[in-house]
């Protein structure tokens, strides 16, 4: 099955939200330079995704097989229960965007390019699911994505990243040797079909995360993906 592209995913930044984002739509001064800020981003931003249909080809206890690929992690496995066909993807602000924010050197705007940037990468994670959705006639739907919880290390970037063949390279996208994405306003993971659903930040204890999604679950690892389940 081929990997489908998004490259011409439209970069539509609203500006009076991004000032309210920053808190600065009541500040005159700051509100006008960061709207120039940001007209001129739009002349940059090219933000991108990939993803493709896989399948599951084999299970273990704390691994699971997908297109002849291992992905080592229990959780994952658990998640996966009888489900065969998974979606690795990964998004991107771009690297036009990211050059365009190395040009600036002050760190006022930095900070306000830095949060262009993110609003570009959810504009790419939003666009690809919305297609990946439409296109699959996905139901209800969960992601893992590798680092974001100790079962699944950062490392795995490698093996999600072999699942999309030369698409990553295709949207800008590459790995440092840290696993660490470039640019760095960019994501990975596998998208499932659930019908229990599934957060990250269910099993993740860190406190005060601005982009928390689920509230902490103490007791859910014993209960849903210890050994013994
Ligand atoms: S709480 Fe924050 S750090 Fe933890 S998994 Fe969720 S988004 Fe990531």
């Amino acid at each position: 099955m081929a990997v489908t592209i998004l490259k011409d995913i439209p970069f539509d930044l609203g500006v009076p939200a991004l000032l309210k984002k920053l808190r600065i739509d009541g500040r005159p001064e700051y509100a006008e330079r960061c709207s120039r800020l940001a007209r001129e981003a739009a002349l940059h931003a090219h933000p991108k995704g990939a993803y493709r249909l896989a399948y599951v080809d084999s299970k273990a206890e704390d691994a699971v097989v997908v297109n002849g690929v291992t992905l080592a992690s229990r959780i994952l496995r658990v998640n996966l229960g009888d489900i065969h066909r998974v979606f690795p993807f990964v998004v991107t602000c771009g690297v036009e965007l990211e050059a365009w924010s190395q040009t600036i050197t002050d760190m006022l705007e930095r900070f306000w390019a830095d949060t262009i940037m993110e609003e570009a990468l959810r504009l790419a994670f939003e666009t690809l699911t919305a297609d990946m959705t439409r296109r699959y006639q996905l139901g209800k739907t969960a992601m893992m994505n590798p680092g974001s919880l100790e079962d699944w290390p950062i490392e795995q970037q490698t093996g999600l990243f072999s699942l999309l063949g030369d698409a990553s390279a295709q949207i800008g996208v590459r790995l440092t040797e840290s696993f660490l994405m470039v640019p760095i306003k960019s994501a990975s993971g596998l998208r499932f079909p659930t019908e229990t659903g599934f957060e990250n930040c269910q099993l993740c204890p860190r406190e005060r995360c601005p982009n928390r999604r689920a509230p902490y679950d103490a007791s859910l690892h014993a209960r849903r993906f210890s050994a013994a389940y």
